[in-house]
C-alpha cells in the first residue's frame, strides 16, 4: 500500500490594521508551527479627513498587504473609540476626524476589501494581543491598560476577550471616580479618564509634553510632581476597583505614558496594594506591555484569525 503524500498546506494568514489619530499600523499574522507570527508590517500617516476616507485608507493598506501575501483568510481592524462589535458599527471617535456615529464600519471595509472582516476597539485589541502573545501570555485573567491620550482598557480570560452580554465590556477608563466631576469625552461626568489622560497633565503643568512632565517631576519640580502624583493616585483607585471586581492574574500596562517605567510602576503598584482590602495585596501584579506599538494591529489580526473561517485566496 503506497501512502499518498499530504500536500503542503498553504500558510494561512490574517491581516490586522490599527488606526490611531496620527498613524495607521498594519501587520500580516501567519500561523507558523502553531504560533501566530508577524510576517510583514507597514505603517503610514492617517491621511483621511472624513470617516469614509479613513475607512478607504484601511482598505487600501489591507489590499496592499494582501497582494504580497499568499492565502489571506480575513482582516481585523481596530479604531480608537466606541465599537458595537455585534452590529459592526462605530460610536464616538474623539481622536479621529469625521462623523462616525452609527456608521456600519465593518461592512464598509468588508465590501472594499472582499475579505471577512472584524472590527474592535483599539485597547481591546491591545489586551487580546498582550494576553495571548505578549506580557501576559499563559495567564488566566488579564486586564489590559493603555495610558496615552486617554485611558483605555480591556479584559481577557484564558486568551480570549471578555466582552460581556452586549460586547462593550472593558471600558475601565470610564468608571466614574468623581460624582459631578469634569465632563469626559464619553459624555459622563467624573470618569477616571478625566484624571488619567495626557490633556490633564499638560493643563496642570503648562509643560509641552508628558516626557517633560515626568522628567521635571523626577527632578523635584513641585508642579510637575503634583500632576504626576494626581495621575498615579487616580489610576491606582481605578485599578484597585477593577482588582476588587476581577482579581486578575495581572494588569498589562502599555501606551506612551507606560514609558515612564519605574517612576510610574513603583508608586502605582504600592498605591493599588494599599487600597486592596478583600484580597492579599501581593496578589496585585503589574506587567509592562511587550509587543510595542503594533500590539493593537496584532490583536485585530488575532480576532480575524479567531472569527473567520479560513479560506484559501
Ligand atoms: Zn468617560
Amino acid at each position: 500500500m503506497t501512502s499518498v503524500p499530504t500536500p503542503e498546506p498553504w500558510p494561512l494568514s490574517h491581516l490586522g490594521v490599527d488606526v490611531g489619530g496620527t498613524n495607521i499600523k498594519a501587520i500580516v499574522l501567519t500561523e507558523i508551527d502553531g504560533t501566530p507570527t508577524v510576517t510583514n508590517r507597514t505603517e503610514c500617516r492617517t491621511l483621511g479627513e472624513t470617516a469614509e476616507e479613513i475607512l478607504a485608507q484601511i482598505a487600501e493598506i489591507a489590499l496592499g498587504l494582501a497582494g504580497e501575501t499568499t492565502g489571506v483568510g480575513g482582516l481585523g481592524f481596530s479604531l480608537p473609540g466606541a465599537i458595537d462589535r455585534k452590529a459592526g458599527t462605530a460610536g464616538v471617535m474623539p481622536n479621529l476626524p469625521g462623523s462616525w456615529h452609527d456608521l456600519p464600519v465593518r461592512s464598509i471595509v468588508e465590501d472594499l476589501v472582499g475579505l471577512p472582516t472584524s472590527v474592535v476597539n483599539d485597547a481591546r485589541a491591545f489586551t487580546l494581543a498582550e494576553s495571548r502573545l505578549g506580557a501576559a501570555r499563559g495567564l488566566g485573567t488579564v486586564v489590559g491598560v493603555t495610558l496615552g491620550t486617554g485611558f483605555g482598557g480591556g479584559v481577557a480570560i484564558n486568551g480570549h476577550l471578555h466582552e460581556g452580554a452586549s460586547g462593550f465590556a472593558g471600558e475601565i477608563g470610564h468608571q466614574i471616580l468623581a460624582i459631578g466631576g469634569e465632563r469626559c469625552g464619553c459624555g459622563n461626568l467624573g470618569c477616571a479618564e478625566t484624571f488619567v489622560r495626557t490633556q490633564t497633565l499638560l493643563e496642570a503643568t503648562g509643560l509641552p509634553s508628558v516626557h517633560a512632565i515626568f522628567t521635571q517631576a523626577a527632578q523635584g519640580d513641585p508642579v510637575a510632581a503634583a500632576a504626576v502624583n494626581s495621575y498615579i493616585a487616580h489610576l491606582a483607585v481605578a485599578l484597585a476597583n477593577v482588582h476588587t471586581l476581577l482579581c486578575p492574574d495581572a494588569f498589562v500596562i502599555g501606551g506612551g505614558i507606560a514609558a515612564a517605567g519605574a517612576q510610574l510602576f513603583d508608586p502605582l503598584l504600592r498605591q493599588i496594594r494599599a487600597l486592596i482590602t478583600f484580597d492579599h495585596p501581593e496578589s496585585v501584579h503589574l506587567r509592562p506591555a511587550e509587543l510595542g506599538s503594533i500590539a493593537g494591529a496584532i490583536g485585530a489580526g488575532l480576532l480575524a484569525m479567531d472569527g473567520v473561517e479560513p479560506r484559501i485566496a
